[in-house]
């Protein structure tokens, strides 16, 4: 089984037909398809910094019918407060745009602080899917400081679990946060 088809199978058993979802980091489009056709009557809000990421998720959006159901937005996920409804579900994919420059890849500190924006946004039974790429060195900080941060939080109204492929070099790993 594949990383993506493992975070794939939470977000489809999460997400109901009318549900609003965000996309904190949509990069070349992706997981915004995947989430738009988990929502056919609800929404998706998707968030990335970089020009480029936005216009290759609008163009595999619009290849697929689907850019009415996606808002999107060339913003830092640090914004994401701005969202007009309570998301069931939100998702973060880490690292840089892939096929894009690598200098610009997702920072230790605003993650954090986005993660926490999004813990404070998060109505009951809503989850948070954060898939973290520990193969390069911002990218291993960021799993570090999130692990930190998480265990923080209290289980009487946090459920976390953190998934590794322990047998696979470089893989990346995932934090799934549901509030009880
Ligand atoms: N590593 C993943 C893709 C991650 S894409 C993979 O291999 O599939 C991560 C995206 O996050 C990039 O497009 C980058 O531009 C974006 N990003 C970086 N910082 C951000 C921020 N503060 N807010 C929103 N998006 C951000």
């Amino acid at each position: 089984m594949s990383h993506l088809h493992f975070a794939h199978s939470l977000w489809q058993a999460q997400v109901r037909p009318e549900d609003v979802v965000i996309d904190a980091t949509c990069g070349n489009g992706h997981d915004t398809l995947f989430l738009s056709g988990l929502v056919p009557a609800g929404k998706v809000f998707a968030f990335d910094i970089q020009e480029k990421a936005i216009q290759n998720t609008r163009e595999l959006l619009k290849k697929h019918g689907r850019e009415e159901r996606v808002a999107l937005f060339q913003k830092s996920h640090v914004e994401l407060r701005g969202v007009p409804s309570p998301p069931r579900l939100i998702v973060y994919n880490l690292g840089y745009l892939p096929g894009g420059d690598k200098g610009v890849t997702t920072q230790t500190n605003t993650t954090l602080e986005s993660v926490r924006v999004s813990l404070e946004i998060l109505p009951k039974e809503s989850a948070l899917s954060i898939t973290c790429y520990p193969g390069h060195s911002e990218g291993e900080r960021e799993e570090k400081a999130l692990v930190e941060f998480l265990a923080t939080l209290p289980s009487h109204q946090w459920t976390i679990r953190y998934h590794q492929w322990v047998n696979r070099l470089k893989a990346p790993s995932l934090f799934w946060i549901v509030r009880s």
